[in-house]
């Protein structure tokens, strides 16, 4: 399976900001690939084994165009021996995005769906034709076997010994995970990117069982306007984060993460005594989407 996609190893980079003792570590989950983001793999593994042991043939989600899902889902597809649909949000443009060349290159066909279709999530006529008999993955990759995917983030070497995690959440699929996988010692803090996502604990908690939904907590003040918002004070953030650590982020999830850990840190949102694990959950090839010269990495 691996032989198409081929993964790196995730590791832990100690990060030391001024004036704080803290002990910070990041999870290069963007280490793993530089297209396929880290937690996406994660997220789809067990919804393709299941379309390979149900026997389906065609894989079928949903995005936009410079979705990290998208381009992931192509990707993990081929490499299970499956073929992909994407269902993309919007009209045919007349170039594709970089991200759509890519899903593209990686054989996912492309039908695009006028926002108010898409909205109600209706399958264009076409799959009706070749595509008929699919497996289907929720945008983002919402789900039970999403979240049991990414619990297996927390079985990565050396994770053990943090006691804080915490992680930008978009569908909560991968908290839902983080949440899953946790020690009796860990607690895990989520980030939501987007605004005024009011049933965002309860789609959490939907994917967990009683006992697991006290591990987790969401601090919503650091969505930046909403999903993919961002203004200049953000790009700033990302540009000195990158040049004291050594870390890109991307503008959509994970600038947005190490910003609020930075002034959760300095707010002595945590004690003194805990060691914090940032989960870096990829996402980089979604900066292609900002004007040039906007980042220095
Ligand atoms: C999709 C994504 C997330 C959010 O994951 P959810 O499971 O939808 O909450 C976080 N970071 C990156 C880089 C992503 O691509």
């Amino acid at each position: 399976m691996m032989s198409i996609i081929r993964l790196q190893k995730a590791r832990i980079d100690t990060v030391s900001l001024q004036k704080s003792h803290t002990r910070l570590g990041v999870l290069r989950l963007d280490a793993l690939h530089p297209v396929i983001s880290g937690n996406k793999w994660f997220k789809l593994q067990y919804y393709l084994s299941e379309a390979v042991a149900t026997g389906k043939k065609w894989i079928v989600t949903y995005g936009g165009a410079y979705s990290n899902h998208i381009v992931a889902a192509a990707a993990a597809a081929r490499a299970y021996g499956l073929q992909s649909a994407g269902i993309i949000r919007g009209e045919a443009p007349s170039q594709l995005s970089p991200t759509l060349q890519e899903a593209a290159g990686y054989g996912m066909q492309l039908h695009f769906s006028t926002r108010a279709d898409y909205k109600q999530q209706l399958p264009p006529a076409l799959l009706s034709g070749p595509v008929r008999d699919y497996y289907f993955i929720h945008e983002g990759g919402y789900g039970t076997q999403g979240a049991r995917g990414a619990s297996n983030i927390l079985a990565i070497e050396g994770v053990s010994g943090y006691n804080q995690i915490v992680a930008a959440v978009g569908t909560g699929t991968m908290l839902a995970g983080l949440a899953m996988g946790a020690g009796e010692n860990q607690s895990v803090t989520g980030i939501p990117v987007l605004k005024n996502n009011h049933s965002l604990q309860a789609e959490i908690n939907a994917l967990l069982q009683p006992g697991q939904q006290k591990k987790f907590r969401l601090i919503p003040d650091y969505h930046f306007g909403g999903y993919a918002k961002y203004n200049e004070e953000l790009l700033r953030f990302m540009n000195k984060w990158y040049h004291t650590t050594g870390i890109p982020s991307d503008f959509v999830y994970t600038g947005k993460l190490f910003y609020a850990v930075q002034d959760l840190i300095v707010n002595n949102y945590f004690q003194s005594s805990d060691s914090i694990l940032v989960i870096h959950s990829g996402g980089l090839q979604g900066n292609r989407s900002l004007p040039k010269g906007k980042l220095i990495f």
